[in-house]
């Protein structure tokens, strides 16, 4: 099974919470492998986990998950990079 990067990005928490299903983790988990851009978002979520592990209720500031989406939206449709002829 083959997964694009969008849908890796909802399985995101749930494979930090580690409540995916293991075929499910394991495609995510060889996504990561060679994918720059989401092992970067998994980084990232996850330092933002660490940061707030201490009891306190994690919440996500309202939007962060739609913004942080529309970001990648914009990354992934840019021109690509000019390359020299
Ligand atoms: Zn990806």
């Amino acid at each position: 099974m083959v997964i694009e990067c969008k849908h890796v990005w909802n399985y995101i928490s749930e494979y930090l919470d580690r409540t995916l299903d293991a075929a499910t983790r394991d495609t995510v988990q060889r996504h990561l492998e060679h994918c720059e851009i989401c092992s970067a978002i998994l980084d990232s979520t996850r330092n933002i986990l660490v940061l707030t592990a201490d009891d306190r209720v994690f919440e996500l500031p309202l939007g962060f998950s739609e913004r942080l989406h529309s970001r990648l939206e914009q990354e992934f449709t840019k021109d690509p990079p000019l390359r020299p002829a």
